[in-house]
């Protein structure tokens, strides 16, 4: 088999889709999985849709088009706000974004009405995170001119907290969230389909809600939850959900016993770096046919007795405590999100489904 690899379980991710939409459920929350991380592949949309969920996410029109392509016909809704030169491809694609610009849902409208197509519009608003989202004072102006646009339909408002800043999902800040809503409904006389909440970092606050009440949040936007099945806040599991989904296997080249101090008058590196160099004597080290072009070594984490020293473009150099590793001999990491972002996203890795 090629090296390196990923090797994903599709099975898993599937399983926890399930696990999520129905301990969501009795809150009144929908998740809807998104697949950027996994580049919208095709084999994760459709293990997704098989879970039952009835609506995919991506940030990018390119993974939208390319799961429309493999013949997924789903609702898709684009999480990021759409570049202004890919509204008629948005259209085309998405039933759904998440909207910030006027400038942007006007041109959306155009782009719609000139298609004779209609498109959905979740406005996001600014909860203190300060990534996207406009000022909670100008929503309701924004909504106001929105419901005006003709082949707009306004879906709802939604919100992100913790990608920027960590700023956490809370009782105060997703309290305030409901209220914005409550008010534009009662002074526009209209009612929000979707409240779109957060992201995976939501689900400490998710579940501490009385699922004996009704909500005004309804819909959660979900990716590390499922491919790690963890929620995003600690990092801490999710009872019954699966935590080991997606392997990064590498080839060892080169397998040596060699000094741990360089020799030579030294500078910067090729990455204009100087790291620090602890005398360990002679020590077992190792070059993984792995790198920076394939992945961020800091996303990676190395089986017991295996540890990272330094990376290049090309190489991660390892030190092993045990046994010498061989040529050829493959090494399994797991991964975070990063690892798993990179490894997906790098041509070079090639990628194993799972069922
Ligand atoms: C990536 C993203 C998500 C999903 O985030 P996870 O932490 O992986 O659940 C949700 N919403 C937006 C706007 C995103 O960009």
């Amino acid at each position: 088999m090629n090296t390196p690899r990923l090797e994903i379980d599709c099975a898993k991710i599937a399983a926890n889709a399930k696990l999520l939409i129905n301990t969501l459920k009795p809150y009144g929350i929908d998740i809807v999985p998104v697949t950027k991380v996994f580049m919208g592949h095709p084999e994760i949309a459709a293990s997704l849709i098989s879970s039952g969920v009835k609506m995919l996410a991506d940030s990018r029109i390119e993974n939208i088009e390319r799961m429309r392509h493999a013949g997924i016909t789903v609702p898709m809704m684009l999480i990021r706000t759409p570049m202004l030169s890919q509204v008629d491809r948005v259209v085309l694609s998405c039933e759904v974004s998440l909207n910030t610009e006027l400038v942007i849902i006007r041109a959306l409208s155009k782009a719609a009405k000139n298609m004779g197509y209609y498109h959905g519009v979740i406005v996001m608003v600014e909860l203190g995170d300060l990534r996207e989202g406009v000022m909670p004072e100008q929503l309701l102006s924004i909504i106001s001119e929105t419901l005006m646009l003709p082949n707009i339909i306004f879906k709802g408002i939604g919100a992100n907290l913790t990608c920027r800043y960590g700023v956490a999902p809370e009782q105060d800040n997703m309290n305030f969230l409901a209220k914005l809503v409550k008010d534009v409904e009662q002074q526009l006389g209209i009612s929000a389909e979707i409240v779109s909440g957060g992201n995976s970092a939501n689900l400490i606050w998710a579940f501490s809600l009385n699922p004996h009440q009704s909500h005004v949040v309804n819909q959660l936007r979900l990716g590390e939850a499922v491919y790690f099945g963890v929620e995003a806040l600690n990092k801490h599991p999710i009872a019954g959900g699966h935590t080991e989904i997606v392997t990064l296997v590498a080839e060892v080249i080169e397998s040596n016993i060699k000094p741990s101090l360089p020799w030579g008058r030294r500078c910067a590196n090729a990455f204009g770096e100087m790291p620090e160099v602890i005398d360990k004597g002679q020590v077992k080290q190792a070059l993984l046919a792995l790198g920076r072009q394939d992945i961020n070594p800091s996303g990676i984490i190395p089986p017991q007795g295996l540890t990272i020293i330094s990376s290049n473009s090309d190489h991660i150099v390892v030190e092993s405590v045990g046994e010498a590793l061989q040529v050829g001999q493959e090494v399994r990491f797991n991964l975070d999100y990063s690892g798993l972002l990179t490894a997906m996203t790098s041509p070079y890795v090639k990628k194993y489904f799972y069922h």
